[in-house]
């Protein structure tokens, strides 16, 4: 390569970086909170519960919003806070003080995370998150099939998350902490071998988060992700949902194509919205040709 070409890679380089560093120089002001023991679990439980607050919200206005129902997956259930809310939510904090937070106190003795001066690279950051996503994907589809496939694994350790036939979005962590362990355990695996940045494992949590909660909510808006990723590629809550039903399609978290593969994807009906419309537009041009 020449002298020239490298030096427009440096500056591609440190241009990629230039755009990550402000928000890594000011996450780094918070060292000490960062570097604490206690921060793995207050952030998964602070940004997990973050992001199921809007959907308990949405929740608790539906019966009242007839608007809203009409993204509703199942639009005459809403989750009641007694018997489906509370037991959830009690069940998210139990396992994290009670066993989350010794494990991470464990791994937090070995040496807290080194929080290196500089930013990722913005390609290198991007890359990592995607292929973090994949690998979790992948992973947790094989877990899945293995839990459903063999009865003694899906009684003992993967039925207690099928409780909930119509999800709801606190009943994303609503599972055994065998499943609980293992979804750590893959997380881990992969922010490990790709040797990732402390920014991209903390933008990778957040949005696997994210996408988990989405997948429960039982909302599927025009804006949701699987509605903005092109060519089918990605499943969301419309698939995820129709798993919590019918137990045999839709394995994989996120993307399609492991179910794709091995002949487990089932298309999701479309939501009550969609098909209002279609039928208000159909009934109009019949009404224009009589
Ligand atoms: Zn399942
Ligand atoms: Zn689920």
């Amino acid at each position: 390569m020449s002298k020239h070409n490298c030096s427009e890679l440096q500056v591609l380089r440190s241009s990629g970086q230039l755009l990550l560093q402000p928000l890594w120089d000011r996450l780094r002001t918070s060292e000490a909170l960062i570097q604490s023991p206690f921060f793995p679990v207050l952030f998964a439980i602070v940004t997990y519960l973050g992001f199921c607050l809007p959907f308990v919200v949405l929740d608790f206005l539906c019966p009242w919003v007839p608007a809203l129902r009409r993204y509703k997956i199942h639009p005459d259930f809403s989750p009641s806070a007694r018997q489906q809310l509370l037991p959830c939510l009690w069940q998210t904090l139990y396992q994290h003080l009670v066993f989350v937070f010794p494990m991470t106190l464990l791994y937090w003795v070995r040496g807290p995370a080194l929080l290196p001066p500089e930013a990722p690279e913005l390609l290198q950051f991007l890359r990592d998150v995607l292929l973090c996503l994949l690998l979790f994907d992948a992973e947790f589809f094989a877990w899945h099939v293995l839990h459903h496939r063999v009865p003694w694994l899906y009684r003992t350790f993967h039925k207690v998350h099928h409780q909930n036939a119509s999800p709801f979005a606190l009943a994303t962590q609503y599972m055994s902490l065998w499943e609980l362990f293992s979804l750590g355990f893959f997380d881990l695996m992969n922010i490990t071998l790709l040797r990732c940045h402390p920014l991209t494992v903390l933008a990778f949590h957040v949005l696997n988060l994210w996408l988990s909660v989405e997948d429960h909510s039982g909302y599927d808006f025009p804006w949701s992700t699987h509605r903005l990723v092109p060519f089918g590629w990605y499943g969301g809550v419309a698939h995820h949902d129709l798993h919590h039903s019918q137990f045999t399609c839709n394995f994989a978290p996120y993307f399609t194509h492991w179910d794709r593969i091995l002949g487990t994807l089932r298309p999701a009906p479309l939501p009550a919205i969609i098909l209002q419309n279609f039928a208000e537009r159909f009934t109009w041009e019949i009404y224009w040709v009589i």
